[in-house]
């Protein structure tokens, strides 16, 4: 070796005192970073590709109304959006099972197609609580993506590709697995563009943004960056078929009642004045949603036609909220009795203080979200006083309660 390569990494040229460690071989050296990126290398070369090989049956053993009775169990109401889930998971399977017809003319011919959903409701009315509560029963990847990290290619953010590759990383990048599995796209609604007419100036977090999820949900060969974010060219792609990938998406889409409302009124007035405008139901517009109010909003035809079954969540009112507070089997309050319990203390609420829970909850606008937080600051200093007291019992009163949240909102209008 020359005398001038001494110390030197032989891939890159780095000098040793550019690098955190330079190793050396027989007749090369070799630096901290050249070892990474051959790792990189050497994991990212064994991910297998898209395989168009016929797959394996995968055993589902649940009818929709048994993934209901799971669903009810964990999630209160929600009724129209649990039919839809329920059904739509299950033909997801029945697809995913379906064998490649070789009998031509015969009925078999019939390929059955894929149903994503989209799913409207208000923040913290639980949509990811559906869908986080179905993936448990699945025995196919499922990964929860934000739709707000995905920028058009060019911008800070992440590829809409990079969707994938958190699928693939739930699966161990098993990219036969992870062609088969269901990805919930989480606040789609923060990709609609501005208005409902194309934009001329170019629409960052918008319709850039939907173009390209469009390729992926309509069913293509994608190339993934395994590790996320932008992709760049030195690194490996691993190329997934989303034929068969289930999305569900789900959004607020604040004000689209507005546009339900507009419509619904256009519709009376334009063509069936005489109907019963008494029997509509001004609380819960949502119900009554349509693709065209998703149009309105900003989403693209193209989406649209794409996520084929529309669903809506309705907002919770005094009796769910109440339900909430104690009926799932992971409840708040059975999560509080369950850690008391731990500690020898049988823990016991006073029924008015879950009355008032609720109606704070109601009046701070903010829905079951608002629950764990409230059911928190009550809980705070007896959480911290119990485990030192000698005590095998105890009971939140109503007095006790009021006085907690009394002074935390003292707190913080003086902090104000
Ligand atoms: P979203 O995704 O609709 O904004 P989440 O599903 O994240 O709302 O709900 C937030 C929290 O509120 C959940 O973790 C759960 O504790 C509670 N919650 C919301 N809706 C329900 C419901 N219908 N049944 C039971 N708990 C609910």
């Amino acid at each position: 070796m020359s005398k001038q390569n001494v110390n030197r990494c032989t891939f890159c040229g780095r000098p040793k005192s550019e690098t955190e460690l330079l190793v050396e071989g027989q007749d090369a050296f070799i630096c901290n970073y050249c070892i990474e990126q051959a790792h990189q290398i050497l994991v990212e070369s064994s991910i297998p590709q898209s395989s168009s090989t016929p797959k394996g049956k995968i055993e589902f053993n649940y009818k929709p109304s048994d993934i209901k009775n799971f669903l009810d169990q964990y999630v209160i109401g929600q009724e129209n959006a649990k039919k839809s889930l329920c059904v739509a998971v299950y033909n997801h399977y029945k697809r995913l099972n379906q064998k490649p017809s070789k009998t031509k003319g015969k009925n078999d011919d019939v390929e059955i197609e894929k149903s994503n959903i989209i799913m409207v409701g208000q923040t913290g009315t639980g949509k990811t609580l559906l869908a986080k509560t179905i993936a448990r029963l699945l025995n196919v990847p499922f990964t929860i993506v934000d739709a707000t990290v995905l920028t058009e290619a060019g911008y800070v953010g992440e590829d809409v590709e990079s969707l994938l590759s958190r699928l693939l990383q739930a699966c161990d990048y098993n990219v036969e697995l992870a062609e088969r599995g269901i990805v919930f796209i989480d606040e789609i609604d923060k990709i609609a563009r501005k208005g409902d007419n194309p934009s001329i100036t170019r629409d960052v977090s918008g319709e850039g943004v939907q173009q390209g999820l469009l390729k992926i949900l309509e069913g293509s060969i994608v190339n993934v960056p395994p590790n996320g974010g932008r992709k760049h060219p030195e690194q490996r792609m691993v190329s997934v078929n989303t034929k068969d990938i289930l999305f569900i998406c789900g959004g607020a889409f604040d004000g689209i009642e507005k546009k339900i409302a507009q419509r619904i009124n256009a519709e009376i007035v334009g063509f069936n004045s005489i109907r019963d405008t008494g029997k509509i139901d001004k609380d819960n517009l949502l119900q009554y949603i349509t693709p065209t109010d998703l149009k309105s909003f900003g989403l693209i035809p193209e989406i649209i036609g794409r996520l084929p079954v529309l669903t809506f969540l309705d907002p919770l009112d005094r009796t769910a909220l109440r339900n909430i507070l104690t009926e799932p089997k992971n409840a708040i309050i059975r999560q509080y009795v369950k850690l008391f319990k731990m500690d020898g203390v049988d823990l016991d609420f006073e029924p008015q203080v879950l009355e008032y829970i609720v109606d704070k909850a109601i009046e701070f606008k903010l829905g079951a979200r608002g629950l764990r937080s409230i059911c928190e600051t009550i809980m705070l200093d007896v959480m911290y006083e119990i485990p030192s007291k000698n005590l095998t019992s105890y009971t939140v009163t109503l007095d006790y309660a009021k006085e907690k949240l009394a002074h935390a909102e003292f707190l913080k209008h003086a902090q104000a």
